[in-house]
């Protein structure tokens, strides 16, 4: 069964089956998603995602033993933090986050948790922290990404010519508007573009490289106009049964 972390009383936690049940720890973040998507974008995917997972699991395999904990709403926004209203933890202090919430919950006997990242700049750190934690206390912490962006069926979604699809852009935007619509202005949306080959580059790539086709910083990638809640709904989902497979390979794993 898969419960909230935060909903279970202390007798309850104390009843769990710490060395077979999974915790998964959604990792947020709170930047700029472009003139149309909230500051919020991610940590509201992470919230939909971990929801959908739980729908989509319950159909198939509704014992599976996980607690999510709640959406670390702050994250890693370095490249972000120009532009107004993006909030970022500086990279040692989100380590040390991290690694205080894993060194508690290795604490409690937990063996597996899975950091599930709902932003791109959070990964270096998830994957750093990683192999600390497993060889500091035991714990083996996974790292699983949130959006199935690759997927054919989820490529599908974007609209003709919008061919640089990213952050802040149809795809993210579409998920944020599967929760609720009321929280994207889809009318104020501007295109993305690269502006130099920082990707290309393997280079240290700043939101203010993607701008409009007349120059403007923008901060996304791609064009959000043709976003919906039915494609967001569709992405949500494949998105979550991609992250079930691994789930159940992760349960099954002898570490
Ligand atoms: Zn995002």
């Amino acid at each position: 069964m898969i419960q909230n972390y935060q909903d279970l009383t202390r007798l309850e936690m104390e009843a769990i089956d710490k060395e077979n049940t999974l915790v998964l720890l959604p990792l947020g973040a709170i930047e700029q998603h472009g003139n149309q998507a909230p500051l919020g974008t991610d940590a509201i995917i992470a919230k939909a995602m971990c929801e959908t997972i739980q729908t989509e699991m319950e159909k198939t395999n509704p014992d599976f033993p996980m607690l999510v904990f709640p959406v670390l709403p702050v994250g890693l926004s370095t490249e972000h933090k120009d532009f107004c209203g993006s909030i970022t933890l500086k990279p040692m202090t989100y380590y040390h986050v991290l690694y205080d919430i894993c060194e508690s919950l290795a604490h409690h006997g937990f063996k597996k948790v899975v950091l599930l990242v709902c932003h791109g700049g959070n990964t270096p750190v998830a994957q750093l922290i990683s192999r600390e934690i497993r060889s500091d206390f035991g714990l083996c912490p996974f790292v699983l990404s949130a959006g199935a962006f690759d997927d054919p069926s989820v490529q599908a979604t974007i609209s003709e010519g919008n061919d640089f699809d990213f952050h802040g852009g149809e795809m993210e935007t579409s998920m944020v508007m599967a929760v609720d619509e009321n929280l994207v202005k889809l009318e104020t949306s501007e295109k993305g573009i690269q502006k130099n080959q920082t990707l290309q580059l393997h280079a240290g790539w700043l939101a203010s490289d993607w701008v409009t086709e007349q120059g403007k910083p923008i901060g996304i990638g791609g064009d959000p106009k043709g976003a919906s809640a039915e494609k967001g709904k569709l992405i949500l989902k494949i998105s979550a049964q991609q992250i079930i497979e691994q789930l159940l390979k992760i349960h099954h794993a002898k570490l």
